[in-house]
């Protein structure tokens, strides 16, 4: 007997909260002035969200900077800390279908997608640093003469978080885990595309028992309130992900405060599969590691490297599969791929899928708007593509996969690496020895080596030259959230 599974389409959630959290109350922008957040499946205007600026900035900073200096966090053990951030975590848990259909609507994914990857690794990220709210710990240093010197690890202060729209709630989970487990305050300004998740996220803190001030979130742009945050001089650090030239803004707006940054910013990471690799698994993972999340990943393997014996093997095997993407209604759980977030990103893949082909690649599958509603892009893949051209060097955030043949160790190892970027490589082979050569040539914060795109909070994850400064998760993310202080005491001899 077959049976027929029937699609099961999830609706569109309640929306709660769309002000702008100060302490323990969401409120109006001081001006006055909203901005709308769109559904990308349908370009439709989902709801008005207050539109922050540098008065509300200022005023969220003020709450963080109290909820700092004077408010019961101040003086919370890091293991009460941590039970609060655990609590969060179950309460993620508990409105985990809610929370992925948000992002569902306001980003535009697929909603197996957020169910099964953003919300289960945000809560993950969140449970695995309570678990260091207590282990935040110094040395004890032998120095010379009669001291005793021994260091302290001590929260930053008032942190200022810009994060982006691709994945809104995780980067939420990256931002806050280190942040609240090392005992500093928050300010988040959340993507103008984005706001909506981690309003209702911020909400939950509330629920959780977070003290006010801990947590505020100020939605708006990013010329106005991200700059207003960069620039406010009660603001201790930056953490930013996005572009890199928004980076390079924050850079010089943050000099005259001198801020702690840390950036996690682009990438056109090289996905190399050699001859000798089991081909199936890595043309599955060619698909996954460039049309994930409609290629909108900073890590996204946008130039696969194919060795010139499999390449046209390869080629139309990966070629029949991009074919089969289901796209459509990010809400069915069918769909694998959704709209692209706006206008302006489907515009501009749309002018790279262009340049791509004016410059004389192979445009062999898509390359074409889907549908008539809603910013959806087929999945394109082009071939003949060459290392000079804009498609083989500039990140695109999109689902358009570059193929570029190659011969042998030396020359991919030399091509893989001459691009500004520097954020994630990833190499396919059975021979264990060129697995580890490889992984060891590539100048890439992170390498996976026969899988892609496999995260985990407990592993770092950031970028070597223009990829970013700093690393996210893990004990190496901790860093970025405390001050050392060493304290030197004398000891005469009684
Ligand atoms: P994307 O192209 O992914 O939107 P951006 O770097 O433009 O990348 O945006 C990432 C985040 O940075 C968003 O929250 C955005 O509002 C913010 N942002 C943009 N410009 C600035 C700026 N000048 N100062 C501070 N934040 C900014």
């Amino acid at each position: 007997m077959s049976s027929v599974v029937e699609p099961r389409t999830f609706a569109a959630p309640k929306i709660r909260q769309t002000g702008i959290l100060i302490g323990d109350e969401f409120r109006s922008s001081v001006s006055g002035k909203t901005f709308a957040t769109v559904n990308p499946a349908t370009e439709e205007v989902i709801c008005q969200v207050a539109e922050g600026d540098a008065a509300d900035v200022d005023l969220a900073v003020r709450a963080a900077r109290a909820a700092f200096e004077t408010g019961p966090w101040s003086r919370m053990d890091g293991r009460d800390r941590g039970r609060l951030m655990n609590k969060l975590a179950d309460l993620a848990e508990k409105h985990l279908d809610e929370l992925a259909a948000l992002e569902t609507l306001d980003n535009g994914k697929p909603i197996n997608d957020a169910r099964a990857a953003d919300l289960p690794l945000a809560i993950d990220c969140l449970r695995y640093y309570a678990g260091w709210a207590d282990k935040i710990k110094g040395d004890t240093v032998p120095i010379r003469g009669d001291y005793f010197c021994y260091t302290r690890r001590e929260p930053i202060g008032v942190c200022g978080q810009i994060i982006p729209w691709n994945f809104p709630l995780l980067m939420v989970a990256w931002k806050w885990g280190p942040a609240l487990a090392t005992g500093n305050t928050i300010v988040i300004k959340p993507a103008e595309q984005t706001p909506l998740s981690c309003l209702r996220m911020a909400e939950l803190a509330l629920e959780a028992g977070f003290p006010p001030g801990v947590i505020n979130v100020v939605p708006g742009f990013g010329p106005t309130a991200g700059a207003a945050l960069v620039a406010h001089p009660q603001v201790d650090k930056i953490a930013f992900t996005g572009e890199g030239t928004t980076a390079k803004i924050i850079m010089r707006e943050a000099a005259d405060t001198l801020k702690r940054l840390t950036f996690e910013l682009g990438g056109k990471s090289p996905n190399i599969v050699f001859a000798d690799a089991d081909l199936d698994a890595a043309i599955a993972g060619a698909e996954f590691g460039l049309f994930f999340n409609q290629g909108q990943c900073c890590c996204a393997g946008s130039r696969l490297f194919v060795e010139e014996s499999v390449h046209d093997e390869f080629v139309e095997k990966l070629i029949r599969r991009t074919r089969q993407r289901v796209l459509g209604n990010p809400f069915d759980t069918e769909t694998q791929q959704g709209p692209q977030v706006d206008q302006a990103q489907f515009d501009k893949i749309m002018g790279y899928i262009d340049r791509g082909q004016a410059q004389g690649a192979n445009c062999v599958t898509g390359g074409q708007r889907f549908g008539n509603r809603g910013y959806f892009i087929e999945p394109t893949v082009f071939t003949n593509v060459h290392d000079q051209m804009d498609i083989a060097r500039e990140e695109i955030f999109g689902p358009v996969l570059s193929i570029l043949k190659f011969k042998d160790v030396a020359e991919v190892t030399q091509r893989a690496n001459n691009t500004c970027y520097g954020l994630a490589a990833a190499v396919w082979t059975r021979d264990v020895q060129k697995a580890h050569q490889m992984a060891h040539a590539l100048r890439a914060g992170t390498v996976w080596v026969n899988c892609y795109d496999v995260f985990d909070a407990a592993a770092p994850f950031g970028g070597f030259k223009m990829s970013g400064i700093g690393r996210e998760l893990g004990e190496a993310g901790l860093a970025n959230y405390t001050e050392l202080k060493t304290v030197t005491m004398a000891m005469p001899p009684r």
